[in-house]
């Protein structure tokens, strides 16, 4: 399966991905991870987008798609994968579309929460881009052109929404069983 985790920042994307991800035997594509890991090794692609990440921008699409296609390319994706945090704008939607195909994907599951579970999540996290200002960009970022893409996914009959609040595992077992 093919599946796109789409959902705001602190939803629990990244954590219910991997979970999901584990559960079907399927790799758990995250961009955010691996540009963390790009900054964290300082390879030359991560001290370029280190302050992006910091300001919570998005990194240039000629940096992202590259990256992403490459990985797309590995041999574990041959039966599937999760993709959690790309494509993130409709630019994005396009370049994925060019090298999967525009009906290659089975399913984009839409995780939601309301603002005062995503902040709190997000603090509770700590991660280095979690400064408020920061925050609150993503949260715009991702109001701006990311929520978009549901609309785009909806149109060709692919969205799945799952309510995002509560615990986790029994929020797996409903994106699993969404899913199925
Ligand atoms: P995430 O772990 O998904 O919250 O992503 C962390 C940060 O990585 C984001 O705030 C962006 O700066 C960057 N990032 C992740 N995915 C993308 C993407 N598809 N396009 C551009 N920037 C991204």
């Amino acid at each position: 399966m093919r599946i796109l985790f789409l959902g705001a920042p602190g939803v629990g994307k990244g954590t219910q991905a991997e979970r999901v991800g584990a559960a079907l035997s399927i790799p758990h594509i995250s961009t955010g991870e691996m540009f963390r890991r790009h900054v964290g090794s300082r390879t030359s692609l991560g001290l370029r987008i280190e302050e992006i990440l910091d300001r919570g921008d998005l990194v240039p699409d000629v940096l992202t798609v590259e990256m992403m296609l490459e990985r797309l390319r590995e041999p574990d994706t041959v039966n599937g994968y999760i993709l959690d945090g790309f494509p993130r704008n409709l630019a994005q939607v396009h370049a994925l579309d060019g090298a999967i195909g525009d009906y290659a994907l089975d399913a984009v599951l839409v995780l939601e929460a309301p603002n005062e579970v995503l902040k709190e999540r997000i603090l509770a996290r700590g991660r280095t881009d979690d400064t408020e200002a920061s925050v609150s960009n993503r949260l715009d970022v991702y109001e701006r052109e990311t929520a978009p893409l549901i609309h785009v996914y909806r149109e060709r009959g692919l969205v799945v929404k799952v309510d995002g609040t509560g615990e986790i595992e029994e929020i797996t077992a409903k994106i699993l069983m969404a899913l199925a």
